[in-house]
């Protein structure tokens, strides 16, 4: 299978948010991802909506031991846990002011498929807040038996799974005497996804929405914009005199883009015929 590979913007690091209804969500659903994001330059968003002053110092520590390296901002809630469809207007101001404080490239956050009313109700509002991202939806095993069948898979090499397993033992002590938190369970999950992706250990996501950019267009994309941005509009070349201010009032040389002349005549003009060019 042809695998895509997450690369960031050319000059900047990649940049996540993570989302999670309780301390460890993250962890146990894509503390793997984040292990392997972090060995490279990464920019890290970490939002936690409920937690004890205990539990969100566990989750403090959970950021930075998972993402050592990271440029990480952390940000701690107490909403009530287990209330969150009751919270629905805290939980989406939350992720909207979150929103305008940040550009994630990739978003981990709970599955609208996850049995916990918590974790499903962050699913419900995140892509109505996040409209223009690859969100990938995480699993957490639980009694519920609620795993489903995921769509994308980042298979694990086992020095991480058993890095991932450390951790979470590591950084949630409250949650050792829970009668699921255990080896076999993380490590049995991980095994079994990696099964479904040819690989020794896995974590599985939801994605439903993804945009594929074969990279000839990507190029084309480049040198589009490269060429629009720096020729003169034909129809009002040469006119830079003070008598010719745009709309917006301001003077200077014209520059076409995909929409037009965005000085002057405000024309799309754009000629047929050569590289990267639109015509109207
Ligand atoms: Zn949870």
């Amino acid at each position: 299978m042809l695998s895509l590979a997450l690369r960031p913007p050319s000059g900047e690091p990649l940049s996540v948010l993570a989302i999670g209804a309780h301390p460890d969500d993250i962890e146990i659903g894509a503390g793997g991802l984040l292990l392997s994001l972090a060995e490279s330059d990464l920019r890290a968003h970490y939002v936690v909506l409920t937690g004890t002053a205990e539990r969100q110092q566990e989750a403090r520590n959970a950021a930075h031991s998972f993402m050592p390296a990271a440029d990480l901002t952390i940000e701690l809630f107490d909403l009530p846990e287990g209330r969150l469809p009751a919270m629905w207007g805290s939980v989406k101001e939350i992720l909207e002011d979150v929103a305008r404080s940040c550009t994630p490239g990739i978003i981990v956050a709970p599955s609208s498929d996850d049995a916990h009313q918590d974790h499903r109700m962050i699913a419900e509002l995140v892509p109505t807040v996040f409209r223009d991202h690859l969100y990938l939806a995480y699993e957490i095993p639980k009694w519920d038996g609620d795993i489903s069948r995921p769509s994308t898979y980042v298979p694990l090499p086992a020095a991480v799974m058993q890095r991932k397993v450390e951790l979470l033992h590591k950084c949630f002590p409250s949650q050792r005497t829970r009668d699921w938190w255990d080896d076999e369970v993380f490590l049995g999950l991980a095994r079994l996804r990696g099964m479904e992706c040819r690989a020794r250990y896995a974590e599985a996501f939801t994605c439903t929405k993804s945009v594929i950019v074969p990279a000839a267009l990507t190029r084309g994309k480049t040198h589009e914009k490269q060429q629009l941005s720096t020729r003169i509009c034909p129809n009002c070349a040469g006119s830079r005199a003070p008598s010719h201010p745009d709309r917006s009032g301001s003077r200077g040389s014209r520059r076409i883009t995909a929409a037009g002349c965005t000085l002057i005549c405000k024309a799309v003009i754009l000629r047929a015929g050569e590289p990267g060019e639109v015509t109207r």
